[in-house]
């Protein structure tokens, strides 16, 4: 029961094979048993799933239909879910349970969907490699020694071990796609203000977006359904209807023009990944695209720009979290200030310690024209190479990490070769462009994932290409060993 995808299960539900408390119990049994090993989860949430399963079931009942009603999934643990502790990885907010739910969370569970739990991620969503966590490492069940990518870890390890068909996850510099490569998952970060950011706890205000983490582009569409909208809550949310995801996956491949920019290529890429985007841009070619080199000059300054846009905004955006209003506060404070320091200098673990100061020396006076708008100036040069890219080509292709998943504590002494490590993600969010990672093949028994970038809006077409992929291709149905 638990290999099947969410389309799977949706047509099961539907055909009354089994119930979605049938599943539920199913999947919170094979939770319970295998994430020890995993440490995907932070919080599970069993009676809540078990009430939504049995709701779903009586929609059922009463004539009700829908790709998600029934459907399990789990909420990376910076969407806020009413009651429900909502931790983002941090001992910050270790115990928070939130007010509300996230317009995220309270769509997909009007859908019908059942939440499992919420899943472990990298400390407010700041790293790539789910090791940054107050609650822990999560391993790659693909191999336990290595990282699963961040800052989505938990949801991509706990999809790729079939604990469950998908979880939802959020993407600030590739923290969806990044994850989604290293344990073979697909995972699709749509175009900033695609999806309501109103109940996610911010990072990046300007490059934060949340989506689906699944093994199959279909259910990418499926789930990303249920996410997408305006929503009045969200300032930067955009008002543009949300087309029918799935209808547009058969469309034919014919004549699509995909760009690969030559830039992609450089000496950091591992040639083994590089042959592995060749292959898939030869079984695309079979589907009848067409390939057209292109260039993308200003990709290498994205990285610096990120990470100085990245921890500005960070550093803003964590400010509420002083010990009085949210989360922890120190013992005993001597007086305000000293409330402050203790209570930030506890709660917050070194890696965002670190971006707060990074982020806060960036827009100080004196800095912020040599810093900050540089950086800002630079993401409208990255943006204008997309812009003209995308007059010739209709999707870019390229890796989606120049590595596979590294080995846990391997670049932890060094948080810039961590950073680098985000080269191929990062443009897309500067940009605010839709981007999607799929299977792409193995390099060492570990997953490599290629990338697909697209116009605004186009979600769509990332996954009708991802789809016709799939189709043509195996690499998403492996089964890490062991699970
Ligand atoms: N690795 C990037 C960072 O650490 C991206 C994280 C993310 O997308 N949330 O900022």
């Amino acid at each position: 029961m638990h290999q099947m995808t969410l389309a799977e299960i949706a047509r099961g539900l539907a055909d009354k094979k089994f119930s979605s408390e049938e599943l539920t119990k199913v999947l919170l049994a094979r939770i319970t048993q295998l994430d020890p090993q995993l440490n995907s989860f932070i919080s599970l949430t069993e009676e809540l799933a078990l009430e939504q399963a049995k709701a779903a079931d009586a929609r059922r009942a009463s004539g009700e239909s829908g790709a998600l009603l029934g459907a399990p999934i789990a909420h990376k643990d910076l969407f806020c879910t009413q009651g429900i502790r909502t931790s983002c990885g941090s001992k910050m907010l270790d115990n928070f349970k939130a007010p509300y739910d996230a317009t995220v969370v309270a769509k997909l569970a009007a859908a019908g969907a059942v939440t499992l739990g919420k899943t472990n991620m990298d400390e407010f969503a700041m790293g790539s490699a789910n090791e940054s966590s107050w609650y822990g490492a999560v391993k790659n069940p693909w191999n336990l020694e290595h990282v699963p990518g961040g800052s989505s870890g938990g949801s991509a390890a706990a999809v790729a071990a079939r604990l469950l068909p998908a979880a939802t996850a959020t993407d600030t510099g590739g923290s969806i796609r990044q994850p989604a490569a290293f344990t073979n998952l697909t995972g699709l970060k749509p175009t900033y203000g695609r999806v309501s950011r109103w109940g996610m706890i911010a990072y990046a205000s300007s490059l934060d977006q949340g989506g689906p983490l699944a093994r199959t582009a279909e259910d990418c569409a499926i789930l990303l359904q249920g996410m997408a909208g305006f929503d009045p809550n969200d300032s930067t949310s955009i008002d543009e209807p949300v087309p029918d995801y799935s209808a547009s996956l058969g469309d034919s491949l014919q004549g699509l023009r995909i760009g690969v920019p030559k830039e992609y290529f450089s000496a950091g890429l591992d040639p083994r990944i590089a042959e592995l985007i060749q292959n898939s841009i030869q079984q695309l070619q079979k589907l009848g695209a067409v390939i057209k080199e292109i260039s993308l000059p200003n990709m290498q300054h994205a990285i610096p720009a990120y990470y100085v846009i990245a921890p500005a905004e960070a550093s803003s955006n964590l400010s509420r979290f002083d010990g009085v209003r949210f989360g922890h506060r120190c013992e005993n404070p001597a007086n305000l200030i000293d409330l402050y320091k203790r209570s930030r200098g506890e709660g917050f673990g070194a890696e965002v310690q670190r971006r707060i100061m990074v982020g806060a020396y960036a827009l100080s006076a004196g800095y912020y024209d040599a810093y900050y708008l540089k950086a800002q100036k630079i993401r409208r040069l990255v943006k204008n190479d997309f812009m003209a890219a995308f007059n010739e080509v209709d999707i870019i292709l390229g890796p989606t990490t120049p590595n596979p998943a590294w080995k846990l504590g391997a670049k932890n002494s060094d948080p810039v070769a961590a950073y680098l490590e985000d080269v191929y993600t990062i443009t897309a969010n500067l940009a605010g462009l839709p981007g999607l990672s799929m299977p792409a093949g193995f390099v060492d028994g570990l997953p490599v994932g290629v990338q697909l970038l697209a116009p605004y809006f186009q979600e769509g077409r990332l996954l009708n290409v991802a789809h016709q992929y799939q189709l043509n291709t195996d690499w998403h149905t492996r089964t890490p060993t062991g699970f």
